[in-house]
């Protein structure tokens, strides 16, 4: 059975003491993750053993880097490799967000490498993909999220795709507030899927977890959460309110 999940996604916000408040506010909900739900929290890179020993203990609530780097070491000043965050118990990081896409261009064939250094090191990537605005009004955002799952995806084996969480954030909902309807995020999810499933076979994609994202709020996220073929949410803006991510990670199935 897939994990269902709630990933946060703090991007360049909050102080550590901020954060660390925000992270104790929502544990002291006191919510108890079930074997197949789990909770976990992009945050910036210098907090992230500090966030790690908040959360340790907590069964199922763990921490996400926000990006490592493509190459295993070396002279790349300021970058963060794979294994460095393996080294300090850091076990998923979020890759490929479409703003790392647009801001630092990021190719396919890039993440296709940092989803190699992940495995390498016994990380669990959260992979991202979706379309822009004018490829959702063109018609063609199937065609294009299946091109960037092949470029990225398809040279891994079966073995190491199931080790991958896959996100699917259409980027015209992502810090818009205007999120896909259920209806639009269940149809790309089964796409989704669908190609997976022409791969690796439908036993290998059924186990993959497809989290939406996209302005997942507090009153969206169990209409959303309950579609067949979405298995929870990466959340933006609604992750830097406990209030909010709480009611977010209770929406789970
Ligand atoms: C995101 O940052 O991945 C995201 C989906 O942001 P928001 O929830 O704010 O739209």
């Amino acid at each position: 059975m897939r994990k269902q999940i709630a990933a946060a996604n703090w991007k360049m916000n909050l102080t550590w003491a901020e954060g660390k408040k925000l992270l104790e506010d929502i544990l002291a909900a006191g919510i108890s993750l079930t074997e197949n739900q789990l909770a976990v929290f992009g945050v910036p890179s210098p907090y992230l053993t500090l966030a790690d020993a908040v959360v340790s203990g907590k069964k199922n609530y763990s921490i996400a880097a926000q990006n490592c780097y493509d190459k295993k070491s070396g002279a790349y000043t300021g970058e963060i490799a794979a294994g460095m965050l393996q080294s300090v118990g850091i076990k998923y990081c979020i890759i490929g967000h479409s703003e790392r896409r647009e801001y630092f261009n990021e190719s396919n064939q890039m993440l296709a490498e940092k989803l190699n250094r992940c495995l390498e090191s016994g990380i669990t990537p959260i992979f991202c993909c979706g379309e822009a605005l004018a490829i959702r009004e063109a018609g063609t955002q199937n065609k294009f999220v299946e091109t960037q799952l092949k470029e990225s995806l398809f040279h891994l084996s079966a073995e190491q795709l199931k080790s991958i969480v896959i996100a699917y954030e259409p980027i015209w909902a992502i810090g818009t507030g205007k999120t896909a309807s259920t209806e639009q995020a269940q149809e790309m999810h089964a796409c989704v899927r669908s190609v997976l499933a022409a791969k690796y076979g439908a036993a290998v994609a059924d186990e993959i977890s497809i989290l939406y994202g996209g302005s997942v709020k507090a009153n969206n996220a169990k209409d959303l959460f309950s579609c067949p073929d979405v298995d929870g949410g990466l959340v933006g803006g609604a992750s830097l309110v406990a209030a909010d991510f709480i009611t977010i990670i209770q929406s789970l199935k």
